[in-house]
């Protein structure tokens, strides 16, 4: 029998979740089918109730579907359910949609890889408060930073978050305008969609400590303009394939019971999808 999963967004083409999933199914060797299904606010609901009637499995959901999911879901795993927001919906025999949310780990997990110390102790600058940023926060804090704080366009968005959180460790937020008057950050990502337009969040050069590591959870081939503009700031910098891998990573893990061997996968699947 064949598993069947499939990532909803809007826009979808450019997705590259089918061949990684396919990837880990080969080198897994589970036989599963990915698809990508464009949606819309109108019909995401019944794009996932259909998926399931139809035998799916599970589905990824991306930008900008992911708080809806947490609706759509009968259970939620504990930082699916804190934070609002589901990136994996796994559709079990019983007929249960239970919705996980993968992003922190896989972001945690690629910081790990490329930091040679972590996050530990660091101070944390997570820009924007969307369905990617609601993911991460808990994860995050989990790694115990020495400080993090939320910076978002709308401001009330980075408060409500960061309250939700504040329980489990040093967490603060505010709008781009506040950031003149805060220490400088260790660790700086962007977790908007500003570089999918080509565009820069506002932030004071102020805000980067010497040395940081600027992340950008955006990836393409090349820099986006958050790292050309982090490079010249000194920064040292990362776009965001790794995390995309190890989110995958932690769905396929989810639905197949079986997590793919990240050195094995990663450095193939780069040179593929290079
Ligand atoms: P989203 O839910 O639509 O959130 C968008 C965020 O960007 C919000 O914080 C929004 O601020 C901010 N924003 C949008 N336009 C802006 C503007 N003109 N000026 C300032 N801020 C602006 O999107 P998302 O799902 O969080 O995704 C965000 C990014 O993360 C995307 O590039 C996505 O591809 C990437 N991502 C990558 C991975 C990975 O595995 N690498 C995983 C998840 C997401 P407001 O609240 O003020 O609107």
């Amino acid at each position: 029998m064949i598993n069947r999963y499939t990532v909803i967004g809007q826009p979808i083409a450019h997705s590259l979740s089918p061949i990684i999933h396919q990837f880990f199914g080969e080198l897994t060797q589970r036989r599963i089918q990915y698809t990508r299904t464009e949606g819309t606010a109108e019909t995401f609901e019944r794009i996932v109730l259909d998926w399931q009637t139809s035998g799916g499995r599970g589905c990824n959901v991306t930008l900008p579907f992911k708080e809806m999911a947490a609706s759509v879901c009968d259970r939620l795993s504990e930082n699916a359910a804190r934070s609002g927001a589901v990136n994996t919906i796994h559709m079990h025999r019983d007929g249960n949609r239970v919705g996980h949310n993968t992003d922190g780990v896989g972001l945690i997990a690629d910081l790990n890889t490329q930091m040679a110390s972590g996050i530990q102790s660091k101070r944390v600058l997570l820009i924007g408060a969307g369905g990617a940023a609601r993911g991460v926060v808990g994860p995050l804090l989990d790694a115990h930073p020495s400080a993090l704080h939320i910076v978002n366009r709308t401001a009330e968005r980075a408060d409500a978050l960061a309250c939700l959180f504040d329980n489990l460790g040093q967490v603060s937020a505010s709008g781009y305008e506040a950031l003149i008057d805060i220490e400088a950050f260790d660790v700086i990502i962007n977790a908007t969609s500003l570089s999918l337009q080509g565009q820069l969040p506002p932030l004071p050069d102020s805000s980067i400590a010497a040395g940081a590591f600027a992340y950008d959870m955006m990836y393409g081939t090349g820099d986006t303009v958050f790292m050309s503009w982090a490079r010249r700031q000194g920064c040292e910098v990362s776009n965001g394939f790794g995390m995309l891998l190890e989110q995958a990573a932690e769905a396929f893990l989810i639905w197949e019971g079986v997590r793919p061997k990240m050195r094995i996968a990663a450095p193939r699947l780069k040179a593929l999808l290079r």
